[in-house]
């Protein structure tokens, strides 16, 4: 199945931990911009499986920010409320269930000749042949023995990772009976149809192996754009817990929603700086954008 020849549907999938800030809503923008460029269902996804970092007034603030920007959306899901899906999902890849502890899995890879340094830790397969009955489990995927490729549409990119040696079996659910984000974000685009995904770059070493699950699942595999984070005049990107300040303290400070999007584009530094007016609607920037013909996404769809 090839997903060029779906409707198209785009999403942004924030996680409910906090107030969104401008990085965050740079992002959702981006996301919106692209979906509506091309007449797309926009979807929004909270992304709130581990219940423990939820906080329950970000929803409502995030819907309220998203509002106050224009950008708009036809469908709102919460993943907390879709675990049936994922369980489901979940019986019809190979897992093994797992009950090493961060300590045991750090020792074995220290054992072992050639373990790799500073590199995310892979798992050395320790439970693969077996595991303790007694002790609470999480499912890890046995990842099958090939390369997967990705591409992305906005970058030009493309990153191959050999699960076997450069992933590893990973986490589908952890031993509290979490649902890992991974895996979620998988079985929520297929089931929603999303046909493209526009996010932080952060996660684009995370898609070879969004990827794979996707293949073993029978899925088609989405369009990918990874977008440039945010950083701060240290060039260190924003992040909620490092307190970047919050776009719910603009919109109750009285500043105009306009001039806030006009920043956001601007900062992207796709566009020549006075191509974009000081003060600008959502509505009014999708032409902006097919005008100047510069921003990537959009310039990289009307080619196909
Ligand atoms: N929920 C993820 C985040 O907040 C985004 C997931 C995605 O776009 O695939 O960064
Ligand atoms: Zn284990």
């Amino acid at each position: 199945m090839n997903v060029v020849d779906q409707p198209m549907v785009g999403r942004f999938a924030p996680s409910p931990t906090g107030a969104m800030h401008l990085g965050n809503a740079r992002t959702a923008l981006l996301a919106w911009l692209h979906t509506r460029a091309h007449g797309g269902r926009h979807i929004l996804r909270f992304e709130d499986l581990d219940s423990g970092r939820m906080r329950n007034w970000a929803y409502d603030t995030t819907r309220r920010d998203l509002e106050w920007l224009g950008l708009d959306w036809d469908a709102e899901y919460r993943q907390s409320g879709r675990l049936g899906l994922y369980a489901e999902a979940l019986n019809r890849l190979d897992t093994y269930p797992c009950t090493c502890s961060r300590k045991e899995i750090a020792a074995a890879i220290q054992a072992s000749a050639g373990a790799p340094h500073g590199e995310e830790d892979i798992y050395p397969g320790i439970c693969r042949s077996g595991s303790d009955p007694d002790r609470p489990a999480a499912q890890r995927w046995h990842v099958p023995d090939r390369t997967v490729c990705v591409s992305d549409d906005l970058t030009s990119e493309t990153l191959c990772q050999h699960l076997g040696s450069e992933v590893g079996d990973f986490v589908l659910q952890r031993n509290d009976g979490v649902f890992a984000y991974h895996f979620a974000v998988v079985v929520d685009d297929a089931d929603m149809g999303v046909t493209d995904i526009l996010r932080g770059t952060d996660l684009w070493t995370a898609t070879p192996r969004q990827v794979a699950l996707q293949g073993d699942l029978g899925f088609p595999t989405p369009r990918y754009f990874h977008v440039p984070l945010m950083t701060d005049f240290r060039g260190e990107r924003l992040a909620k817990r490092d307190g970047a300040p919050p776009l719910m303290a603009l919109r109750e400070a009285g500043e105009s929603p306009g001039k806030v999007l006009s920043e956001l584009v601007r900062s992207l530094g796709w566009l020549p700086f006075n191509a974009v007016p000081d003060e600008i609607s959502a509505m009014d920037l999708i032409p902006l954008c097919y005008e100047t013909g510069l921003f990537h996404p959009m310039k990289s769809l009307s080619q196909t």
